[in-house]
């Protein structure tokens, strides 16, 4: 792993110097990711100054205060934090945020906390990006290294912070999800495996609605691999062949074409798999199942083991979730698919007649992608937002039953009344859930809820 410390030769080296004399870091945010920082700083022997612009949880405050942790909420102490060596970004604060300019402009450099903990990380590192599949291609490389007896931990964008891991155990593998915005904040991290799953419109607010400066920011992942590393990425993705053709890689490539998957009769590097046993549906997993498998291959997994791995392997809820089937309607929990092409998905995966509940935050999307997998399945729409105008402009044309609805009961109500045996009551809304829900594990947890109390 690259030691950022340890470069020389290039244009930072003499902010790098100050870095090295001055042992002061500021952590901006105190969520999980800035909390693990911080502790992982502390231990490392830094002098640690947390900052967060909000609020900080009582439970990270208790975690701080147990560590001898400074730290400050509802403000950045702007004159504190432009007088240390360097300062840890969590992915939540937004590059354009004033105190990361005020930063920039004095020369102090900002890393993510993927940068920070890399260094301290003598371990092996499978990092996952992408717009969609990010979680669940994670989930199944830990599931099929942990079922090998690897020494493996499993961290970032959700869960644990990755700095936290490497403060509280040493592991030989990591297998982290990256977002854009750990990206973002990366210098010199290398990943010894980089998966590349898709790129499709999704936080486009970050970044000057301009889908260019995305593709880039996801194209970071292989930007500092070398030849002893490896690249899987999705070789029918216009943006990452896009991409890779202005940016290149150093890595070993290694392309996966979706549409050359085939439930039937699946190869990876031909070996045999049996799509039958992996307990995930749809397209899109047969695609995140082969990246996975190419991973663990790469790290030495035998077969059987990756085999038994997906056999048993589950998912985290909110992901094309089975709730229960009620009066012979199945319903569906995918409150996670946030954009239209995670619904395409989630359509396609279908083989029964659907019920579609979608609607709440609208992210600028372009439905028509949907048009003939929703002529072709759907029965009707129930609209689960505050302003559900788009998707009654966009479908109106198409599906006679379209009705508005503003809460979890409702939609849920509604939609059983339309449903008949056999069909399916799927929640994948193509949108973020601020409007009426705290987040989309809100949104899915008050779904299943309302359908377990139809029982
Ligand atoms: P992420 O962590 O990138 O958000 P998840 O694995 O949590 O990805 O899945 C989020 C949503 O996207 C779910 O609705 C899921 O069914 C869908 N999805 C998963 N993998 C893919 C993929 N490869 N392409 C498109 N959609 C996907």
């Amino acid at each position: 792993m690259t030691h950022w410390l340890n470069h020389t030769n290039t244009m930072n080296e003499t902010k790098r110097s100050q870095v090295i004399n001055r042992n002061q870091v500021a952590v901006l945010g105190g969520g999980e990711s800035g909390v693990g920082a911080a502790i992982l700083a502390k231990q490392k022997g830094w002098e640690v100054f947390v900052s967060d612009f909000g609020q900080i949880t009582a439970d990270y405050k208790a975690e701080l205060e147990t560590n001898q942790i400074e730290y400050e909420e509802g403000q950045h102490s702007k004159a504190r934090i432009l007088n240390v060596g360097q300062v840890i970004k969590s992915p939540g604060v937004p590059d354009k945020a004033p105190i990361v300019k005020a930063l920039k402009e004095a020369g102090i450099p900002v890393v993510s906390e993927i940068e920070f903990a890399a260094q301290y990380a003598d371990a092996k590192i499978i990092g996952i990006t992408g717009s969609n599949g990010k979680t669940t291609t994670t989930n199944l490389i830990y599931q099929m290294l942990k079922m090998a007896r690897y020494k493996v931990g499993m961290a970032g964008n959700v869960g644990y912070s990755f700095a936290r891991m490497v403060a509280e155990a040493q592991h030989e593998y990591y297998v982290l999800e990256l977002s854009s915005f750990q990206l973002d904040g990366i210098r010199f991290f290398a990943p010894d495996i980089a998966i590349l799953l898709n790129i499709t419109p999704d936080h486009l607010d970050r970044y000057d609605y301009n889908f260019d400066n995305y593709t880039a920011s996801k194209l970071r992942i292989t930007m500092n691999q070398t030849d002893n590393n490896h690249l899987i990425y999705n070789a029918e993705d216009e943006s990452i062949l896009k991409g890779m053709a202005i940016n290149g890689t150093a890595a070993n490539t290694h392309a996966v074409r979706p549409s050359g998957l085939k439930a039937d009769q699946w190869q990876v590097n031909n070996t045999a798999f049996n799509a039958n046993e992996l307990t995930i549906k749809g397209k899109h997993n047969l695609f995140n199942a082969t990246c996975a498998i190419k991973a663990a291959l790469l790290l030495g997994v035998e077969v059987n083991d990756i085999k038994k791995a997906l056999r048993t392997f589950r998912n985290d809820p909110h992901r094309l979730e089975k709730v229960a089937t009620v009066n012979e309607i199945t319903y569906i929990n995918d409150s996670k698919a946030t954009n239209v092409d995670a619904v395409w998905y989630a359509l396609d995966a279908m083989t029964q007649p659907i019920i579609w509940i979608v609607g709440g935050t609208d992210k600028g999307n372009d439905y028509s992608v949907l048009d003939d997998l929703v002529q072709q399945k759907v029965k009707a729409i129930i609209c689960m937002g505050v302003d559900n105008s788009k998707i009654h402009e966009a479908f109106s044309t198409q599906i006679k039953i379209i009705e508005d609805t503003g809460s979890a009961s409702e939609a849920v109500n509604v939609a059983t009344k339309y449903a008949e045996e056999g069909d399916v009551v799927l929640l994948s809304p193509a949108c973020a859930s601020f409007d009426l829900f705290k987040n989309y594990k809100d949104r899915g947890e008050q779904f299943k809820a309302v359908v377990q109390g139809l029982f």
